[in-house]
């Protein structure tokens, strides 16, 4: 087999949007995924105005929007006083073609674009079942290796497996941040939680000392994912009786909660030290990793990936010099640093906040936002992730108003 033109390493979200995103610019793709099947586990659930637009361009917008539920408001509430402040994306209908986040599991994102891949772009390379060891470079070309030991030779190769990244650990470089000391236990609860909780919206951020919380609906379940206290061992707090008392805790006395699934994820903020080793690239959790308050971090591996899409597209066809790749690659980690790591651990840390002074300043400080038209638009405007895209550079024009060009369609 000749050299691919690019190989990707990685069939989750940002590795499958890359390819679709370079398929449709005629550019020929094939994805490494080392599991048998594409995966099934929940894990995101929020899609952000700008990666909707990116969707918009992708094709796959409305598939999303059939599958998803809009929410149009957001609420901060305190798990002992109770609503702080709500949201409503409304005001941003100015901004973007889509004023809202959409609720929609991860994994069918995943299968939108193997749909998308499968009827529009056959000739893109989806190789399951087939893990990458590692990779070398020289000036021509990178070179990976398989688990069944086969050489692949691509131009340039997109490092999208994730957190434990084995391309990212070949090339060596840190990955340097911290690890929370608390780990959240995500439950997915097949009943109508708002009957149990009158007064929450579709997505509810809610601070405590001890247990900080999000209650989330997606079209299939409502998902509670709660902080547990350092120290717990993931296989006690997975137990019946430890759920059952947080179930407790939340809802008082309550009908039977039937649950659909219990996991419990370590939260961890990282950046990798560059996002470009010459012909490799970077992307998605496998370049940055962030707490899951604010629902940001597949949202910056899909503006990763449209990017780099883009990048590429210019380098194999335009003729553009690598230097855009480097522009890339600062961009995206600048992106990932300034915007998604500084938002998500704020709001990690607000959501926990142990000192009474403190809980009581962040609830004033949120009333006053919510309260004054100005001061709500331009936290709408960080919490749907636009000024991010507009601060970074994102190439959304052709796709909506967040970019800045007009509305296609
Ligand atoms: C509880 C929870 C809630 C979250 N909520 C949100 C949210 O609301 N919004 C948001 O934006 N983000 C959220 N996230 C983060 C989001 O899930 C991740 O950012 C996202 O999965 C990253 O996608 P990825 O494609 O980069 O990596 P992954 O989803 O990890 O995919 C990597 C793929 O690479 C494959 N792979 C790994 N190693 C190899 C190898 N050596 N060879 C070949 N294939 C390999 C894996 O099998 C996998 O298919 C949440 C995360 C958690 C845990």
């Amino acid at each position: 087999m000749g050299a691919l033109d690019v190989a990707v390493v990685g069939a989750g979200p940002v590795g499958l949007t890359a390819a679709l995103a370079l398929a449709r610019r005629g550019i020929t793709v094939t994805v490494f995924e080392e599991a048998e099947r594409l995966s099934t586990e929940w894990r995101a659930s929020t899609f952000h105005p700008p990666t909707l637009e990116i969707a918009h361009d992708l094709g796959i917008a409305g598939a999303m929007l059939a599958e998803g539920i809009i929410a149009r408001t957001y609420q901060i509430r305190d798990r002992r006083d109770g609503l702080i402040a709500e949201f409503d994306f409304g005001m941003l209908a100015d901004e973007t073609a889509y004023p809202f986040r959409l609720q929609l599991e991860q994994y069918k994102y995943t299968q939108i674009i193997h749909d998308a891949l499968s009827a529009g772009h056959p000739d893109v390379g989806l190789r399951l079942g087939e893990g990458v060891t590692g990779v070398t470079q020289d000036k021509d070309a990178a070179v990976l290796t398989t688990v069944a030991g086969e050489q692949v030779e691509a131009r340039w190769v997109l490092a999208a497996d994730g957190a434990r990244s084995t391309i990212r650990r070949t090339l060596g470089g840190t990955f340097d941040g911290l690890t929370y000391a608390h780990r959240y236990l995500v439950l997915s609860i097949d009943y109508p939680v708002e009957t149990l909780l009158p007064g929450i919206c579709d997505v509810n951020y809610i601070a405590d000392p001890d247990e900080h919380l999000l209650i989330l609906r997606v079209p299939d379940v409502w998902r509670v994912v709660v902080a547990v206290r350092p120290g717990l061992g993931a296989e006690e707090a997975l137990t019946d009786a430890y759920v059952a008392e947080r179930l407790r805790g939340l809802f008082g006395e309550h009908p039977e909660l039937p649950l659909r699934e219990r996991k419990i994820y370590s939260v961890h903020q990282r950046v990798a030290e560059t996002f470009r080793r010459d012909r490799v690239l970077l992307l998605g959790d496998a370049a940055h990793v962030n707490s899951p308050m604010g629902g940001m971090g597949l949202n910056g591996g899909i503006h990763d990936a449209f990017d780099l899409a883009a990048q590429l597209g210019a380098v194999l066809l335009d003729g553009a010099g690598p230097e855009v790749l480097d522009g890339w690659a600062h961009r995206r980690r600048k992106a990932a640093i300034e915007a998604v790591q500084e938002i998500t651990h704020r709001t990690t840390t607000e959501m926990a906040e142990q000192d009474e002074a403190e809980r009581r300043g962040f609830q004033q400080r949120m009333s006053q936002i919510a309260a004054d038209p100005a001061l709500a638009r331009a936290w709408m405007l960080d919490a749907a992730m636009i000024s991010n895209v507009r601060a970074h550079g994102l190439p959304l024009a052709a796709a909506g108003r967040v970019g800045g060009g007009p509305v296609v369609g």
